[in-house]
């Protein structure tokens, strides 16, 4: 530093004299350390705040804020203690080089602000700061020491000069570890911390100084006179460098102080937010809970009397139309009783889906519990909703697999249409649920539209229902009338179908369709359908007695009873009260009935076949049996659905359906009963297409046990083809004889005894 005027690490020159009266103003002094103190205060705030700000440009800000204060704070110390400085020569100052060394001390907290904002601060990084910062406080030292203008040359002592370098490194890293330190955490321990880190910065700023003063020795030229210390200004001059230092730290720290707050609040504000929005989300699931079904996440009976009452309000009566549809599948409550309930909640969720894939994404799918369904859709006319509800069928009979096994299943619908069926949504569900009713009562998988019919159809079947409980523990009305099913290969009766009738003291005779819906519909079934069994099977045992002893009889099951595990139980009590054998007795049992669960169906089916008794497949086509199902089935007989054959021998679709369905029978090494044959070309059309068994009106109407006797000795007197029979007609069965009278039919009749 020869070009400063300064003599570092050389020895003494031998001329000259040492100005060796030189002191310090002790109060000058205190003064610089608090000022030093407070700087460094204040940089540590500044360090905190820059770290804590999330903005570049305010990142910046306090930067550049730490920077001044830490500068103003070195220099300041350095420049008060400069004046603290007492020597007896003549003593000024270089303005532009004591700017200069102001400039390094900015460039010197400049750097050291710049350091503690790295992220990922490393002990290298720790250390070549420090470095840095280190030699650039000697720098500015030396810079400063220059700026003295005393006519004297400065020497320095090597080792104090190192070891005021090596402080000043020291003190450089403890800032830097210290600055990093103090950027988090609060309280009034950390801020008594903080001031503790502030004086021990600002003793190693004084103690950088202090050591570099102690290594310098003033030399003058021997001629020069030292003069007497003289009365300045300095004191002046270092209070208001200190106060305006101090100004410049203490605007700095309040700022500090008020962002800190500013950011609190902030930091309070985001708080609550985040908590908002967590209220917010917490009142969401519980909307989702109140609102939609957690099994299959349709909306539930709650959520859909709000959706369903906003649509509403929205609907303009005059133009708009809804179809609310009431879906209940069919004999759900048997998968769960078999399978179990996960089974059963597992079903539900892919019915669920079936019903979603078949609406479209505006329609409002509802589950209401249970195995209940409801769906909103808009429309146009009545025929929209027909469609959608044999969509959502369709799709319904996919098969499923469950646990193993493969299931069909089947839904009822009823259907009610805004405005013309109700204008509140509390009248359109009863409505829907209504003509749900309806479409179980006859025979579930259907559809129904409500009709005002239906208001007093249901309490007529609320009405029916009870009688029909009564009927059956009184066993008082309810009575069987058997049909003859012909032989077409022997041309005898060789079987009696068992079909039920109520006498009701009201309504008259009346058929199994006007109450097996209702009596499925609560469980009645199985009661009724056992009942039936014991009354045929002691009718047929009469009849055996009475010489018809190759007679059979056929008993319908329904889907219920097919569904109750003591049904073999049941009927090998009844062959065994009515003293008739197994092979006498022959089981219809309806394809939907063996829908749901196959396997046990299945295995029920086998065990009461395994008693010998025989089972057939009533109303065959209008189910869903494919020919695997049909297969897997331990049948003996199929009988074709009476619907098949009304249009035969017109419709040439028809026949060709009889006489497919015909043949594949015959390969499963099933036998074929027609029903409803009631014309004489039906007849022969089945008898030359290899049918084995007729049933008709043509051959014989149901009758009572009183009038069959007669009936059966009338056929079989008469010895080829059949003549019109007595039938106990019901309400509105057409009399089919009236249209063909004294046709004679080329099968012989029923034999008596055997
Ligand atoms: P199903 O088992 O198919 O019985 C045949 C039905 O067709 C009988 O009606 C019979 O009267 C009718 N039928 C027979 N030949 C002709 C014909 O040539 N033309 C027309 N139009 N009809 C004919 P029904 O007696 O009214 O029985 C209706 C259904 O009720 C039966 O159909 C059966 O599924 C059910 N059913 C009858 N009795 C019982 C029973 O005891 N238990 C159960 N679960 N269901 C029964
Ligand atoms: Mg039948
Ligand atoms: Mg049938």
């Amino acid at each position: 530093m020869e070009w400063l005027g300064l003599q570092l690490f050389t020895e003494l020159p031998v001329t000259g004299r040492i100005v060796i009266d030189c002191r310090h103003e002790p109060l000058l002094i205190l003064i610089a350390f608090a000022v030093a103190s407070a700087a460094c205060f204040a940089t540590l705030d500044m360090a905190e705040r820059q770290s804590h700000s999330e903005h570049p440009g305010a990142q910046r800000q306090w930067r550049m804020l730490g920077a001044c204060c830490l500068a103003g704070g070195i220099w300041a110390m350095h420049f008060i203690s400069m004046l603290a400085f007492q020597a007896p020569v003549e003593m000024h100052y270089d303005v532009s080089l004591t700017g200069l060394s102001l400039l390094i001390a900015l460039l010197v907290a400049w750097m050291a602000m710049t350091s503690l904002d790295r992220i990922d601060m490393r002990l290298h990084h720790y250390l070549q700061s420090a470095l840095l910062i280190g030699l650039g406080i000697i720098l500015m030292h030396f810079v400063g020491m220059a700026a003295l203008q005393t006519g004297a040359q400065q020497y320095y002592q090597t080792a104090l000069l190192l070891s005021s370098t090596a402080i000043a490194l020291l003190t450089s890293l403890a800032a830097l570890l210290l600055a990093r330190y103090f950027r988090n955490g609060s309280g009034t321990r950390h801020q008594a911390l903080k001031y503790g880190a502030s004086l021990l910065m600002a003793g190693g700023i004084v103690a950088t100084h202090f050591t570099a003063m102690a290594a310098m020795t003033l030399v003058i030229p021997a001629s020069t006179a030292l003069s007497l210390p003289s009365t300045d200004n300095s004191l002046q001059l270092g209070l208001a460098v200190a106060f305006i230092t101090l100004l410049i730290s203490g605007s700095s720290i309040s700022a500090a102080l008020a962002d800190k707050k500013l950011q609190s609040k902030e930091d309070d504000l985001r708080r609550y937010g985040v908590l908002l929005s967590q209220l917010d989300q917490a009142r969401a699931s519980l909307q989702q809970a109140a609102h939609y079904d957690a099994l299959t996440n349709l909306v539930n009976r709650r959520g859909f009397n709000q959706i369903f009452a906003e649509r509403l309000a929205e609907l303009d009566a005059g133009e708009s139309r809804l179809a609310v549809m009431f879906l209940d599948i069919d004999h759900f409550k048997r998968i769960n009783d078999s399978l179990g309930h996960d089974a059963g909640d597992e079903l539900l969720k892919v019915i669920a889906n079936h019903i979603k894939a078949a609406t479209r994404s505006h329609d409002l799918v509802a589950r209401f519990g249970g195995d209940e369904f409801c769906v909103v859709t808009s429309l146009n006319n009545r025929d929209e909703a027909r469609h959608l509800a044999q969509r959502i069928m369709q799709r319904m009979k996919d098969p499923i697999d469950l646990g193993g096994r493969r299931m069909v299943m089947t839904t009822s619908i009823g259907i009610s249409i805004f405005p013309d069926d109700g204008l509140t949504a509390e009248e359109l569900l009863k409505h829907a649920d209504l003509a749900l009713y309806q479409s179980k009562g006859s025979g579930r998988n259907s559809l129904h539209f409500f009709n005002s019919n239906l208001k007093s159809r249901a309490s007529l079947a609320l009405q029916l229902e009870e009688e029909l409980r009564i009927a059956l523990l009184e066993e008082r009305g309810l009575c069987v009338h058997y049909q003859p099913i012909f032989d077409l290969r022997t041309g005898q009766v060789a079987k009696l179908e068992a079909l039920v009738r109520w006498q009701h003291p009201l309504h008259g005779l009346m058929g199994p369709d006007r109450f097996i819906g209702i009596a499925e519909a609560n469980g009645l079934i199985v009661d009724l359908d056992l009942w039936v069994l014991r009354h045929a099977c002691q009718d047929l045992s009469r009849l055996h007695q009475h010489g018809f002893a190759s007679l059979k009889v056929t008993v319908n099951c329904s889907a219920v009873t097919l569904g109750d595990e003591n049904l073999p139980n049941e009927v090998d009590v009844a062959l065994f009260q009515a003293g008739l054998a197994p092979r006498h007795l022959e089981l219809e049992v309806t394809e939907n009935a063996l829908m749901g669960d196959i396997q046990q169906t299945v295995n029920l089916l086998k065990r009461i076949r395994g008693q010998g008794v025989s089972l057939s497949i009533d109303d065959f086509g209008t189910g869903y049996s494919s020919l695997a199902y049909l297969k897997r089935l331990p049948l003996d007989v199929l009988k074709i659905d009476r619907s098949f054959l009304q249009d035969v021998p017109a419709s040439l679709k028809d026949r060709e359906i009889i006489q497919a369905i015909i043949a594949m029978a015959h390969t499963l090494h099933l036998e074929v009963v027609s029903e409803g044959v009631e014309t004489v070309e039906q007849h022969e059309f089945l008898a030359r297409n290899g049918c084995d068994y007729l049933q008709g009106y043509l051959l014989g109407r149901p009758v009572p046990m009183t009038e069959l006797r007669p009936l059966l000795d009338q056929l079989d007197r008469q010895d080829i083809g059949f003549s019109p029979c007595c039938d106990t007609a019901l309400p509105g069965s057409p009399d089919l004889f009236a249209d063909s009278p004294g046709y004679r039919a080329g099968a012989s009749t029923a034999r008596r005894g055997h």
